[in-house]
């Protein structure tokens, strides 16, 4: 089962993705997690992606769809993944799409999942990220057992600098110009599905479970 998630940054994408990948036994592949893993390992492709991210801009497509594909062509996504972050533009869906056509392939779902703006500043004020594993919190929605401490590695918990405010505004203004588009392409292929993003994380799993079966 091969299916891609969509949203505003914040609406809950990785939450989403990584039970998915879970309860379905395929990989979460996090374009975003992977750019945050090369700038802890101080690598040219980190260093290039991190003066983008601080911005909150995209990274140019021809860095991102490299690294996206190369992920996908690994042994443990034969079976399937599920894309969090990735496609982020109307040229990035274009290569995905080209890339699976060729391998007689294609994706089977794109989820939406909806949380108007007004709520986005708020989810990501308070989201918490793990410095070490990448597992996400929310200090109000879904805290760790032990505040600033990750419960599954132990490390400690950090705001993400493009979770400032000032940034986030403009990531939500380059998602209403770049990435909103996707929701037309997606529905016009009849593989889009939407969630109501604004409920309680499991209640937006129920849903999506409903959809992928
Ligand atoms: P995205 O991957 O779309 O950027 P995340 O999955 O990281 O978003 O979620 C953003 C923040 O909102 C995190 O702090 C997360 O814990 C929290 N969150 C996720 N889903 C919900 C929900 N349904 N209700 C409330 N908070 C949520
Ligand atoms: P995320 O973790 O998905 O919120 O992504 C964090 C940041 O990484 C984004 O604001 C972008 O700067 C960059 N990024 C992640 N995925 C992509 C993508 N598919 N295309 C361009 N930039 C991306």
């Amino acid at each position: 089962m091969k299916i891609i998630m969509l949203g505003a940054p914040g609406a809950g994408k990785g939450t989403q993705a990584k039970m998915i990948a879970d309860k379905y036994a395929v990989p979460h592949v996090s374009t975003g997690d992977i750019f945050r893993a090369n700038i802890k390992n101080g690598t040219e492709l980190g260093m290039e992606a991190k003066k983008y991210m601080d911005q909150g801009q995209l990274v140019p497509d021809e860095l991102t769809v490299k690294i996206l594909l190369d992920r996908v062509a690994q042994d443990d996504c034969k079976n399937g993944y599920v894309l969090d972050g990735f496609p982020r533009t109307i040229p990035q869906a274009e290569v995905l799409d080209e890339a699976l056509t060729k391998l007689g392939d294609k994706i089977d779902f794109a989820i939406n999942v909806d949380v108007p703006d007004e709520n986005i500043i708020k989810r990501m004020s308070g989201r918490r990220a793990c410095v070490n594993c990448g597992a996400t919190y929310h200090i109000e929605h879904v805290p760790p057992k032990t505040e600033g401490i990750c419960d599954r590695c132990g490390k400690e918990l950090i705001l993400r600098d493009d979770d400032k405010p000032e940034t986030v505004k403009n990531r939500l203004k380059v998602y209403h110009d770049q990435t909103q588009p996707l929701i037309d392409f997606y529905t016009k292929k009849g593989i889009l599905k939407s969630v109501d993003g604004t409920k309680d994380m499991n209640d937006v799993f129920a849903a999506i479970t409903a959809i992928l079966g």
